[in-house]
C-alpha cells in the first residue's frame, strides 16, 4: 500500500502526518495546468533591479560564491544587513556574531524553532498563519497555540486582540512567533500593540521570533517597527527577514537573522546542519541591494500601493468583501458576500470558471471553519495582468 512499509508502519512520521502538499505548490500547479492568471502564490511577475542581477552575474563570472561561502554568510552581506538594521531602525548588530545568512526566511524560521524549542514547548503564533510555521513547530516537537486575528470593522483589516494573546500564555509557553506585516491578512501591528507584546514577553520571560519579510511593504500610515527595538526585547528577539519580497527575487532564497550573539549562535547551530550554506553569488548581489538608495524602496512601495488599490477595486466590483491590507502584497477577501461558501472549493473551481487562481485562507487556520469564506489574492503582478484578472473575476458576478 502506498506510504506503508511491509510492517504496515506509515512512512511519514507522526509529527508530519497532518501536512500534505503546500497550498502554494498546489495552486501554482493548478495555474500552470489551466493557463490561469496566478494570483495565488506570492511572487512578482517582474524581476528585481537589473543592476542587482548584474552583480550576481559578475559574481558568478568572477568566481565569487561558486564554492561554499562561509557558514554564517559572506562578510559583505552580513555587514550590509547590520547597516540596514542600523540605518532603518537604529538597531545595532555586530556583523560577525549577531547576523546570520540563511536560505531564505524559511530556513531561518526552521532553524530558530529547531534550535530554541524543547519537545512540548508551546509556541504562540498569530492565526491565520503562514504554512511553514505549523510544520516547523511540529518538526521541533513544539505545540502550536493560535491567537486568531479577526476582522474588526466593515472594510478594514484584521486586528489582534491583546487580551486573547495574554490569555494564551501559559507556564509552558516558550516562544512567540510573530509575523508583521502579516501574511495573509496584511495586518501591520501598531506601536501600542507591539509595546504590549513586548511587555508580555518580558513579564513571562518569552523568546520571540519575528518574521519581518514584508518589512518594506507597508502602505498609507502604517509603519513597520521591529519588536527588537522595544525595551527588554533585543536580548530575547530573533528577527528574521529576506530579500525575496523586498527586491523581487523570491527564487534566490537569501534570508537572514539578526539577534543577540547567544541567540544567533543557537540558531546557527541548527542552521549549519540544515543547508550549511546557500546562494553564494546571490549573497554578493543582495549585499548591494540592501544599499540601494531610499528612492528604490519608496518607488517599490508606491507601485505596490497602486496595485493594491487596482486589485482591491476589481475585487469589490466582483462582489467580494475586501479587507484592506496595510502591508504585504496580499488582499484577503470574504467571498460569502457574493454568495460563495467554501474558500477551498471556490479556489479549486476558479480556474475553470474564470481563469484566475487564488489561495483559500482556510488552510492557514487550525480550524478551517474559521477562515471558511476567506480567499487571498496576490497583487504583485503587472498592471495589465491585474486589470485582466479583475475583469475575469467581475464576470463571476454576471
Ligand atoms: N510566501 C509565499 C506566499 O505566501 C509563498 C512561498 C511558498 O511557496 N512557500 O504566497
Amino acid at each position: 500500500m502506498a506510504g506503508m512499509t511491509s510492517s504496515a508502519r506509515p512512512l511519514l512520521n507522526r509529527r508530519l502526518t497532518e501536512f500534505g502538499t503546500t497550498i502554494f505548490a498546489e495552486m501554482s500547479a493548478l495555474a500552470v495546468r489551466t493557463g490561469s492568471i496566478n494570483l495565488g502564490q506570492g511572487f512578482p511577475d517582474t524581476d528585481g533591479p537589473e543592476e542587482i542581477r548584474e552583480v550576481a552575474v559578475r559574481a558568478l563570472r568572477d568566481g565569487r560564491g561558486n564554492q561554499y561561502p562561509p557558514g554564517p554568510g559572506i562578510p559583505e552581506l552580513r555587514t550590509a544587513v547590520a547597516e540596514h538594521q542600523l540605518r532603518r531602525y537604529g538597531l545595532s548588530y555586530d556583523p560577525d556574531t549577531e547576523v546570520l545568512v540563511t536560505a531564505g526566511a524559511t530556513e531561518a524560521i526552521a532553524a530558530a524553532l529547531l534550535a530554541l524549542l524543547e519537545p512540548g514547548d508551546e509556541v504562540i503564533a498569530l492565526e491565520p498563519y503562514y504554512d511553514s510555521y505549523a510544520a516547523c513547530i511540529a518538526m521541533a516537537g513544539g505545540k502550536r497555540v493560535p491567537v486568531t486575528l479577526r476582522p474588526h470593522q466593515e472594510g478594514a483589516g484584521f486586528r489582534l486582540d491583546l487580551d486573547e494573546l495574554r490569555d494564551a500564555v501559559t507556564p509552558r509557553t516558550r516562544l512567540l512567533l510573530l509575523n508583521t506585516p502579516h501574511n495573509p491578512t496584511g495586518t501591520v501591528l501598531t506601536r501600542p500593540e507591539l509595546a504590549e507584546i513586548a511587555r508580555l514577553a518580558v513579564e513571562h520571560d518569552l523568546l520571540v521570533v519575528t518574521d519581518e519579510v514584508y518589512e518594506h511593504l507597508v502602505y498609507d500610515d502604517a509603519e513597520h517597527i521591529p519588536l527588537a527595538t522595544f525595551p527588554g526585547m533585543r536580548e530575547r528577539t530573533v528577527s528574521i527577514s529576506s530579500a525575496g519580497k523586498t527586491f523581487s527575487f523570491t527564487g534566490w532564497k537569501v534570508g537572514w537573522v539578526t539577534a543577540d550573539a547567544p541567540l544567533v549562535a543557537a540558531v546557527r547551530t541548527a542552521k549549519q546542519y540544515l543547508t550549511y550554506v546557500s546562494a553564494g553569488p546571490f549573497q554578493y548581489a543582495i549585499a548591494e541591494a540592501l544599499r540601494l538608495p531610499d528612492a528604490y524602496f519608496d518607488t517599490f512601495r508606491a507601485d505596490l500601493r497602486r496595485k493594491r488599490d487596482l486589485l482591491g477595486d476589481g475585487l469589490r466590483a466582483a462582489g467580494f468583501k475586501v479587507y484592506q491590507p496595510q502591508g504585504t502584497y496580499f488582499i484577503t477577501t470574504d467571498i460569502a458576500s457574493s454568495g460563495e461558501k467554501d474558500a477551498y472549493a471556490f479556489c479549486r473551481a476558479l480556474p475553470e470558471r474564470c481563469g484566475v487562481v487564488a489561495v483559500p485562507n482556510s488552510v492557514f487556520y487550525d480550524d478551517p471553519e474559521a477562515g471558511r469564506s476567506q480567499v487571498r489574492f496576490a497583487f504583485c503582478k503587472r498592471d495589465d495582468i491585474l486589470h485582466e484578472a479583475a475583469s475575469r473575476l467581475r464576470s463571476l458576478a454576471n
